[in-house]
Parts: structure tokens; C-alpha cells; sequence
């Protein structure tokens, strides 16, 4: 096939399998080093705050939205917060079935104006609800390892 035909017809596309060596490094950030490694040391959830639009971030960030003011007031928000919004996913990112089903959800943490994309855990998917409470579960202290994923995930809260 021809670099300038058209593919319309999904079995006539070609590929070819292979490996490319790719290497690269990513950093958090100054923010996102501070952030995740309280996470880490401490199972803490940081932000930051702007006095002046009286916002907190989280995660951390070293400039307010929408002043652009540096941000050097940092605080603990709760571990605690609210599903703002969530979406349960049947298959992975290789179209495999998941089971069960994973749920993600938007986390809005309390005591601040951001939150935390995380899996849900310990909930039955159809129990999962707008506004639902819950709370971040940390891995052992020995098991974390400088990621967002060193919080487990989100469970509901148990009154
Ligand atoms: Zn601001």
C-alpha cells in the first residue's frame, strides 16, 4: 500500500511489530516532588494556598490560576473529600475485559479547591455516587514509593 492511499476499511491498514529503544526521564517538578514525596514520608496530602483569590490547590502548585502570584503558603488538606464526578471502566488500555470493573473518580479533598484523580476501592461500582464521601487509603509506609499511586485508592467513608 502506497503512502498516499487511503485506509477506509480498517483490515487493510499494515502494521508492523517491533521495538524502539526509547529512554526519557520525567520530573514532578518542584511542586509535584514536594507533594509526592509527603505522600510518601508522611501519607499526607499537600496544597498550596493563594491568599489573595483565597484558593488552595491541590495538587500543590507554585502559581495561583488566576492571579499568577508565586504560592509559597503550603498546608495539609484532609484525606477526606467527595466523588465529584467518576466513570467505571470494563476493559483496560489493551481492550481487555477488567474484572472486575475499575471505577475512577474525581476526589475533591476536602479543605481545599482541588482534588485527586484515583481509583475507587472497597465500593461495588453500581454503589458509586456523585457526592459519595470518602477517603484515601495509603499503602504501608514500606510499600510507598514516591507516586500518586502510594495512595491505594479512594474507599467510601465508614460512619
Ligand atoms: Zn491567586
Amino acid at each position: 500500500m502506497a503512502i498516499l492511499e487511503k485506509v477506509d476499511k480498517l483490515h487493510q491498514a499494515i502494521a508492523w511489530q517491533g521495538d524502539i529503544p526509547i529512554t526519557n526521564r520525567y520530573t514532578a517538578g518542584v511542586a509535584g516532588e514536594r507533594f509526592l514525596r509527603e505522600i510518601k514520608d508522611h501519607a499526607r496530602i499537600l496544597g498550596t494556598r493563594c491568599p489573595d483569590c483565597d484558593l488552595v490547590y491541590v495538587p500543590a502548585a507554585l502559581f495561583c490560576e488566576r492571579c499568577f502570584a508565586q504560592l509559597d503558603e503550603w498546608l495539609e488538606v484532609s484525606s477526606q473529600g467527595r466523588v465529584f464526578t467518576f466513570t467505571v471502566l470494563f476493559r483496560d488500555l489493551e481492550d481487555r475485559p477488567l474484572d472486575p470493573p475499575a471505577v475512577l473518580a474525581y476526589v475533591k479533598l476536602n479543605g481545599s479547591n482541588g482534588g485527586l484523580v484515583h481509583y475507587l476501592g472497597e465500593v461495588e461500582p453500581d454503589q458509586v455516587f456523585i457526592g459519595l464521601e470518602v477517603e484515601a487509603v495509603f499503602k504501608e509506609a514500606s510499600e510507598r514509593e514516591g507516586s500518586i499511586l502510594d495512595i491505594r485508592y479512594f474507599r467510601p467513608l465508614k460512619r
